[in-house]
């Protein structure tokens, strides 16, 4: 049985990254992504809790939810490779089947071992329903089931583990948001002088009333001005962006989240959204191994690609 203390062995603490931009704010990153270079990004804060529970509920199996180049589907895949659960992942699009070696998501994630159910986009959408959860039982036998996103409470509860005394000097803290997980724990876990902005990547509004009932207090709030037209959604200003960032910092980012919110923050330094002087500190979720699979779908296109060495 795993114990608590096995899964923060695998921790290492986040560095903060400072970077310089032409205006009177202090701005760094807490690098997430490093903290468990085996589990990317987030999803290990997200993960943890529920890789206890399953343990001590005895399943020896864990199955989730995504689409082709879910960040959530590969980390679940990393993080059953690392402390030995078979993973099975249900994936978005039938006609995946028989391609899915293209996709370099998928394939890591086939690498370490998950095994995918592909499903046609009507049967994902019904995915919840309590028929759909037994078929997938007659099939696969018992597993813990962890929702798309990875979004519940016991995910909450690791993303209130994210903001600690390191990040204390901090004014502002500043998260991408999918699912609304991450930063209802770091909303959870924030110090009174502190005030959390959270960059949707997708149309997020629908989001706040669940936010809400994790979090008891309103310094907290939801920009959807940087979605950039959808989730995964992207332009040629962006890529330029993404590049230019990258190759003045040293900081990669993905394209999904962490490249919009940092879009986003140039756009509202530039407005003057915060007092000058203020400390900002965005939250470096992770989801580089994104970047391979938005590459090869712009080299297809014959686009600039994004820059990045591993
Ligand atoms: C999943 C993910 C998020 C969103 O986290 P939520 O808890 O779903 O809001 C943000 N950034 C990255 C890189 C992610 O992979």
């Amino acid at each position: 049985m795993l114990t608590i203390d096995q899964l923060h062995a695998f921790e290492k603490p986040a560095r903060i990254q400072y970077f310089d931009t032409p205006y009177p704010y202090s701005c760094a990153f807490l690098r997430e992504d490093e903290v468990v270079p085996a589990v990317s990004g987030n999803k290990w804060r997200k993960l943890k809790y529920n890789l206890l529970e399953a343990s001590n509920l005895g399943f020896d199996t864990l199955l989730t939810y995504g689409g082709a180049f879910s960040n959530h589907i590969l980390a679940t895949a990393e993080a059953g490779h690392l402390l030995g659960f078979k993973t099975i992942g249900v994936i978005r699009g039938d006609e995946l089947w028989n391609q899915w070696q293209h996709n370099p998501t998928l394939q890591r994630a086939h690498d370490l071992g998950m095994q995918f159910e592909f499903v046609t986009r009507t049967d994902y959408r019904f995915k919840d329903e309590a028929a759909a959860i037994k078929k997938l039982e007659q099939r696969f036998g018992a597993f813990y089931r962890i929702p798309e996103g990875g979004t519940n409470a016991l995910a909450v509860q690791g993303c209130q583990e994210i903001l600690t005394a390191q990040t204390d000097p901090f004014d502002f803290i500043l998260t991408p948001v999918g699912t609304g997980g991450t930063i209802s724990g770091l909303a959870k876990s924030l110090p009174m002088h502190q005030e959390i902005i959270g960059f949707c990547a997708l149309d997020g509004a629908y989001l706040a009333p669940e936010i809400r009932t994790f979090v008891p207090h309103n310094r907290w709030s939801l920009n959807t001005d940087f979605t950039l037209g959808g989730y995964g959604k992207i332009n040629a200003d962006y890529i330029r962006f993404l590049n230019a960032f990258y190759d003045q910092t040293g900081i990669p980012l993905d394209p999904v989240y962490t490249g919009k919110m940092t879009f986003g923050l140039f756009d509202l330094m530039a407005k003057n959204a915060w007092p000058a002087n203020s400390r900002l500190l965005l939250i470096h979720t992770g989801g580089l191994q994104g970047i391979q699979g938005m590459n090869q779908q712009l080299l297809q296109k014959k686009k600039p690609i994004l820059h990045y060495e591993k």
